[in-house]
């Protein structure tokens, strides 16, 4: 074999190794040679171990399946299909709806705090979304709020170099002084932006 043919075989083998790397990564051709592999590997192991006639009358009989004759009469037919399109409107009450658009509003500014939360998914027991994990960060520094209901300042900044301070909402009666009045307050205010389509994603 001269240089330059030598050369070219390990070129295609080159380019052989790229394309089946490139298939193999791809998740479509993946799967085929998987499935594929699994298969010369299962029937390797039937024919070894002897079992090869059972499996390929079993196979045979399985494809057989699809071409044997069913005879319906048809007034079977006629009482099948109306039932059948019957079914279609409670198979699709069935299927849950699409997720709404709020399921990724999970941050917001709200009565000067940085809040984020999770949804949690309409179950068995709740059959709506709801709000959970709520948890609160400083607006300056993203440090974790600590809330304490005794301390005489509601809210403040786990950071002691921190400056900042909660300018408390509302006036003297309609302040805020206790963190489940604050949790719920926020609570409400999510749920009134994400019905009237004010949150931002
Ligand atoms: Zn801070």
């Amino acid at each position: 074999m001269s240089d330059t043919k030598l050369l070219g075989f390990f070129d295609d083998r080159g380019y052989m190794k790229s394309f089946l790397l490139k298939a193999w990564k791809d998740p479509v051709w993946s799967k085929v040679i998987s499935a594929g592999l699994i298969f010369i590997f299962a029937a390797c192991f039937t024919w070894i171990s002897g079992l090869w006639p059972e499996v390929k009358s079993i196979v045979f009989y399985i494809l057989s399946l699809f071409v044997y004759e069913v005879v319906i009469p048809v007034w079977a037919l006629c009482l099948i299909v109306p039932f059948l399109v019957l079914l279609i409107p409670f198979i699709h009450s069935r299927i849950p709806d699409r997720e709404p658009a709020f399921i990724n509003y999970k941050a917001d500014q709200i009565l000067g705090i940085d809040w984020s939360w999770n949804w949690s998914k309409p179950n068995y027991h709740n059959d709506k979304y709801s709000i959970r994990d709520l948890y609160p960060r400083c607006p300056d520094c993203k440090s974790s709020l600590e809330l304490n209901d005794y301390s005489g300042q509601l809210v403040h900044c786990i950071n002691d170099d921190c400056k900042w301070k909660w300018q408390q909402q509302g006036n003297f009666e309609n302040r805020i002084s206790h963190s489940s009045t604050l949790n719920s307050k926020v609570w409400n205010i999510i749920d009134r932006k994400i019905h009237n389509g004010e949150f931002k994603t």
